[in-house]
């Protein structure tokens, strides 16, 4: 097997939401006992976390931000008990430092792929990060996870050009932010559209200055389904990442697009991830570049620990008859959902126009999408 890496710990279970909550901490125990139980239980090596540090934070988000949050952390810690940032986000009394050891386990991802002889990494952590923005708390995310590792391996680790991808269901728009003018890092959201946030993550929010069409939002119709993915994938993720030549890719993994997940309405089956995880696999070899997966949403508890497992398995199959042993194990039927995997028919029109229509708009920016 490929060695691979992951950031796990039972105190990310101590970030603390309400009861009702989707982002809850058994989300990562369920992570944990798919994984335990998984033919990678012994293969995957388990990295440490750290505290990120104040100045690594400062890459991304604004100074003034962090010292609000130690603020209500102050608060949080004396009432001792969970206070709400937000309508959908929180911070219990360890949430602050948790959210601080979440961005630091990322940052030990990318210097784990960097120094060590690891080709891929898990970074298995919450609150997420994705919507945090450079000012702003939001939509259960703290800190921008994935937006540090990106930073922290330009500024201190050499890299020249980070390519981000985003699966997760909804647009990463802290994330967009953070990078909307900088080159060094390209970002590619593919996402529920109209969704989760309002209006966010059109095509034509495609960069500015320098960053110009190195911002690519691939919005998706409601049910889009794994057809539909695979085939957005396939037209622009691929031909992007080969043209652009990324010395290090991130994901930000979300599962909520999952056909079980509650909050998403995407259809994504756990053998569409697998698939998808291949493509990732594809493109880390065609350019080298490493990947590193942060996870973000994924609400079904069973349908996040198999998809992330199955992200897993197939990023570290060395070989061909590897992976087909990997792909086969979830297109057999006792690992069926039971549920109908949709093929994107009913959809399939409405999903290759919208994929036409961003095809063509940044085919201003890149050759590759030229006719
Ligand atoms: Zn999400």
């Amino acid at each position: 097997m490929r060695p691979i890496s992951i950031v796990q710990h039972e105190d990310f279970r101590l970030h603390e939401t309400p009861g009702y909550h989707p982002e809850s901490p058994e989300r990562l125990a369920a992570i944990d006992e798919a994984l335990q139980k998984s033919d990678l239980a012994n293969e995957v090596v388990q990295l440490k976390s750290r505290m990120v540090k104040e100045d690594e934070l400062c890459l991304v988000h604004d100074p003034a931000y962090i010292e609000q949050l130690a603020k209500r952390d102050q608060q949080a810690k004396e009432r001792n008990r969970t206070i709400g940032l937000d309508g959908d986000t929180f911070l219990s009394p360890a949430s602050f430092d948790i959210a601080k050891m979440a961005v630091g386990g990322g940052l030990n991802a990318i210097e784990s792929v960097k120094n060590d002889h690891f080709l891929s990494s898990f970074v298995s952590v919450r609150p997420p990060g994705h919507h945090a923005r450079i000012r702003h708390h939001m939509g259960f995310c703290i800190f921008n996870n994935i937006a540090v590792a990106a930073r922290y391996a330009v500024d201190h680790l050499g890299y020249k050009r980070v390519m981000i991808l985003d699966w997760d269901v909804h647009h990463g728009n802290g994330t967009q932010e953070i990078f909307y003018s900088e080159p060094a890092v390209c970002f590619l959201s593919l996402h529920q559209f109209p969704f989760y946030p309002r209006n966010s993550g059109w095509f034509t929010e495609d960069g500015d200055g320098e960053g110009k069409g190195f911002n690519i939002n691939i919005p998706l119709p409601e049910g889009t389904g794994d057809r539909g993915y695979l085939a957005a994938w396939d037209a622009i993720v691929t031909p992007i990442v080969h043209e652009y030549e990324p010395d290090l890719i991130l994901l930000s993994a979300g599962y909520d697009a999952h056909i079980d997940d509650p909050l998403g309405q995407q259809r994504i089956t756990t053998v569409g991830f697998a698939m998808l995880a291949q493509r990732l696999l594809d493109l880390s070899n065609a350019t080298g570049a490493k990947v590193v997966c942060f996870l973000e949403g994924g609400y079904d508890l069973t349908a996040l620990a198999e998809s992330v497992v199955a992200t897993m398995r197939v990023l570290s199959a060395d070989s061909e008859e590897r992976s087909a042993e990997v792909h086969v194990s979830y297109i057999m039927p006792n690992n069926a959902t039971g549920k109908q995997p949709v093929t994107g028919d009913r959809f399939a029109n409405e999903v290759d126009d919208r994929i036409e229509q961003v095809r063509k708009h940044f085919s201003n920016y890149w050759k590759c999408l030229r006719p």
